[in-house]
């Protein structure tokens, strides 16, 4: 049995498939990963999938903004579906969380994200189940949503177990 590899990834959840897929991406070919559990043991085998783009820092941000657009067109980029559903993501915080949500924002923002602040009365525009009267403010993602964490791993496992038959869908960086 072969005991080397250009590259071993230890763990397969959605970090350790995504860092496999692009590194076949890049023409490696001797990608190992290795699980101690199963496909998805993690956190990742626990999600509930959504998908939001308030993060803190700009390296979070920028990953979640590539993340976003592979998750969209996702069949083109990995093959097979990520169930995206883009319902757009309401994050409500109180009055005194309101200055830290705005610079928050304001990042994202110069980053390319579609964000806005709602007062609380505003909610309603949006959603008019819910009622925001107790919140300080609200920051609004349209282009936001959820997707299925099963169906990503599982699309992504073929993806470095059989890389041959996933090159044309290769990305290209
Ligand atoms: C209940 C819950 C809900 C969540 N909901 C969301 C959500 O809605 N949206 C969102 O963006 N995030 C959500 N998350 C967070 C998200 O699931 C994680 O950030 C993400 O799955 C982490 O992926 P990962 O690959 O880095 O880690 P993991 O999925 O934890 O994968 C790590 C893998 O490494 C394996 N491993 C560890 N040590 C070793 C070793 N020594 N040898 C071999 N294998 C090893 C583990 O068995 C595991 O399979 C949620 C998390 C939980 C728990």
């Amino acid at each position: 049995m072969a005991r080397t590899a250009d590259a071993v990834i230890i763990g397969a959840g959605t970090t350790g498939l995504s860092i496999a897929f692009h590194m076949a991406g890049t023409g490696m070919r001797d990608v190992l990963v290795l699980e101690r559990r199963f496909v998805g043991a993690g956190g990742t085998g626990r999600s509930v999938g959504i998908i939001r783009q308030l993060y803190p820092t700009r390296e979070t941000t920028a990953m979640v903004v590539r993340s976003l657009a592979v998750y969209r067109d996702f069949d083109a980029a990995v093959g097979g579906q990520s169930g995206y559903v883009r319902c757009g993501a309401l994050i409500g915080v109180d009055s005194r969380m309101r200055a830290t949500l705005e610079t928050t924002m304001k990042l994202q923002r110069s980053l390319g994200v579609r964000a806005e602040l709602l007062d609380p009365s505003d909610v309603a525009r949006v959603e008019p189940r819910i009622d925001a009267s107790r919140l300080g403010a609200v920051l609004y993602e349209p282009e936001s949503g959820y997707a299925d964490p099963s169906g990503v791993r599982t699309a992504a496992s073929p993806a470095w177990r059989r890389p041959a038959a996933s090159a044309s869908r290769r990305p290209s960086s």
